[in-house]
């Protein structure tokens, strides 16, 4: 399962509902993380803080890893569509010869297809699925390929031109025009252009696994993960990816480095997992991959982690065949240490919540989430990339032996950098000051609320005896995402965390306030459609505190006529959120609190509906618009993704690695590209 979950920071600029209208001309972003920018999408680079300080071991360790990790690149491009390879061959080629006028119109279309692909690993747009729709035409296209250097013109190329279909798939719009269909009633194989089925329907599949699958397995297999289905003499024929079947070559480079990797793993746990998942790509058997799992997941103790394989199945409409990926990470020491200190804690807060103490855990145990930094993405994890991972995705395997949770920190480090360029801030938020302290703070404060939120706000409170869990029913999770947040935001504010030395100073916090009530109020509506109510949990509990807060924060300034806390501010016609008693603020988060953790506790089914459907699901449409128009004038890419680092061994005279060194910034985009189809392409 992938994290996609986006800190509220983030979310605004990642994610959106309403479209941006893509044909309009988009100034380039000069900032540092912004390295390309193009259609729908924006490239950014991140950093891979403390990788120099490691241990050599382990540096190298990584350096193998990331090597494996490259090597899969193609595999997910012919799994993704079978016209992908020879349409990229073919583009490149192009791309690389192109002698005519840069500033033409259709040169200009012809390179955003190609950086469209790219990104997309394939014809079809990463996220919609849909194919990509060239805006130069066939006749320019073809003119490009006959002017291509003889030379160029290579065996390989000249078979991929003479493929039927080819033009085809790139210029008519009607043919493999969606990669993975989740529509209704239609055989969903035959309509969809992914390469994980041939020849074959739906309904033969379901069968062929229907048959397989025994119900008094306890431990079944991940059925048809690492396969292609086709069909030979009339019977269905699993084609396994593995060293000698399918993707073999580059299956066995990616061997090659992981043996490399297993001769410096840092200890037997690790080498023993890294030497099953070379066992499993050898002989393709889907119980050497569950035994790889097991050892993987339970291998807690090294610095340096990673993920290659076949892993989620997003891409098959029957959600059985893995999509190859690979993210290699180590340990976030400094991050992690937060977490744990707050962790080792959690009594202290449970015996202060502001609930009624009949409410409180005697005994609570923190969670203690792992925060990683990512060395490199590959695969399905590049250039669109989750923030967080939670694998294996067996569900046995699971329940036996539990999963690894971990957030990438180094990723939504790269993503709120990039977002501070991109004039959000300065659009939504009241004044100099608040543009400010989100500036120095809303990361890191961002980062503290997930730790409080995760580690301890879900963990806190207990059921009085004999109340169902399910007692809230579809209210459930919007209000136990909500008694997590508020329990956090309560707790951001506590003397306690500086004390501790979690949080920064006195005030930081206050950047994660405003934060959390502006995109309650206002901004997190650029994530969905006009006329459309809030139908999903996260933003359901965020809209829920905000607007139970502002309604707080009113009936006490109409009490006394003070100003109140929180409210709307109209300037130049634009509205904000602006926050005027930070303090105030807090105790109406403590009542909040101490309402939801009684909700919980007792089962208040109709008090829990009540609050949500007043404050967490309407949306305000006048208000909606207007945070749409602004947030289109600000033509943020809806769609982010990443460069890699390079990497390099350095060797002394007699071949012995003395480091690995890290190489940021040296490659546009296309220049990566051009360099991992040139040095990583066996297929
Ligand atoms: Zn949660």
């Amino acid at each position: 399962m992938k994290g996609l979950v986006m800190s509220s920071m983030l979310m605004a600029g990642l994610l959106t509902g309403c479209a941006v209208n893509q044909k309009e001309e988009v100034a380039p972003e000069v900032q540092p993380w912004s390295v390309d920018r193009f259609a729908d999408i924006e490239v950014l680079r991140y950093e891979v803080p403390a990788f120099e300080e490691l241990p050599l071991a382990q540096k190298e360790l990584i350096y193998y890893l990331t090597e494996a990790a490259q090597w899969g690149r193609d595999i997910l491009w012919d799994q993704n569509c079978r016209f992908n390879l020879p349409i990229r061959n073919i583009c490149e080629a192009i791309y690389m010869n192109y002698q005519g006028d840069k500033t033409d119109a259709q040169w200009k279309a012809f390179e955003q297809y190609m950086k469209q692909i790219w990104f997309a690993n394939g014809i079809h747009h990463h996220y919609s699925s849909a194919k990509f729709n060239p805006e130069f035409t066939q006749e320019w296209f073809e003119a490009q390929i006959n002017q291509l250097p003889e030379t160029v013109k290579n065996e390989e190329l000249q078979q991929n031109l003479a493929l039927p279909d080819l033009m085809r798939a790139i210029f008519d719009p009607a043919f493999m025009a969606i990669k993975t269909n989740q529509a209704d009633g239609v055989d969903l194989i035959a309509t969809s252009a992914n390469n994980y089925y041939e020849g074959v329907t739906q309904k033969e599949v379901e069968n062929y696994y229907a048959r397989l699958k025994n119900p008094k397995d306890l431990t079944p297999v991940m059925y048809g993960l690492n396969s292609k289905m086709v069909k030979e003499k009339g019977k269905l024929v699993e084609k396994t990816y593995k060293v000698g079947g399918l993707y073999s070559p580059a299956i066995e480079k990616i061997v090659f480095w992981l043996e490399k990797a297993s001769a410096v793993a840092e200890n037997a746990k690790q080498k023993a997992s890294i030497d099953a998942l070379i066992q499993y790509y050898r002989s393709g058997d889907l119980k050497d991959f569950d035994n790889y799992s097991i050892l993987w997941v339970e291998d807690l103790q090294s610095r340096v982690d990673f993920i290659n394989g076949f892993i989620e199945s997003y891409g098959d409409p029957l959600g059985l065949r893995g999509a190859w990926e690979s993210i290699v990470n180590f340990k976030d020491s400094a991050n992690t240490a937060r977490t744990e200190i707050i962790s080792s804690n959690a009594q202290w807060f449970e015996d202060r919540s502001p609930v009624d103490a009949r409410f409180r855990k005697p005994v609570v145990k923190g969670v203690t989430a792992k925060v990683i930094t990512a060395a490199i993405l590959a695969g399905d994890s590049y250039p669109s990339t989750p923030i967080g991972i939670n694998l294996p995705n067996s569900n046995w395997i699971r329940a036996q032996h539990g999963s690894k949770s971990v957030s990438i920190d180094n990723i939504t480090a790269a993503y709120d950098a990039a977002a501070q360029g991109n004039g959000f801030g300065e659009e939504f938020m009241w004044s100099e000051a608040e543009i400010e302290q989100a500036k120095q703070y809303a990361h890191y404060v961002d980062n503290v609320h997930t730790d409080l939120h995760e580690c301890l706000g879900h963990a806190s409170g207990q059921l009085l005896p004999g109340v169902d869990p399910d007692a809230l029913k579809a209210y459930g999770s919007t209000l136990e995402e909500a008694r997590a947040d508020i329990f956090a935001l309560y707790y951001m504010a506590d003397p306690k965390l500086v004390e501790l030395g979690v949080m920064l100073n006195a005030d930081a916090y206050k950047a994660g306030y405003y934060q959390q009530m502006m995109n309650g109020l206002m901004t997190q509506l650029v994530r969905i459609k006009p006329g459309d109510n809030l139908e999903e949990a996260h933003m359901r509990n965020r809209a829920l505190i905000a607007y139970w807060t502002l309604a707080l924060a009113k009936e006490d300034a109409d009490k006394d006529g003070s100003e109140p806390a929180l409210c709307f501010a109209k300037r130049d016609g634009k509205t904000y959120v602006k926050i005027n008693d930070y303090d105030k603020l807090r105790t109406y988060f403590a009542k909040i609190l101490g309402e939801l953790q009684r909700i919980k506790s007792e089962g208040d089914f109709e008090a829990g509906r009540m609050l949500v459907e007043t404050y967490g699901v309407k949306v305000d449409p006048e208000l909606h618009k207007e945070v749409l128009e602004r947030y289109q004038s600000l033509h943020i890419a809806p769609y982010k993704g990443f460069v890699n680092p390079r990497y390099e061994l350095v060797k002394d005279a007699d071949g012995k690695v003395t480091d690995v060194k890290i190489i940021y910034g040296s490659e546009t985009y296309p220049e990566q590209m051009l360099r991992y189809s040139k040095d990583y392409s066996v297929l």
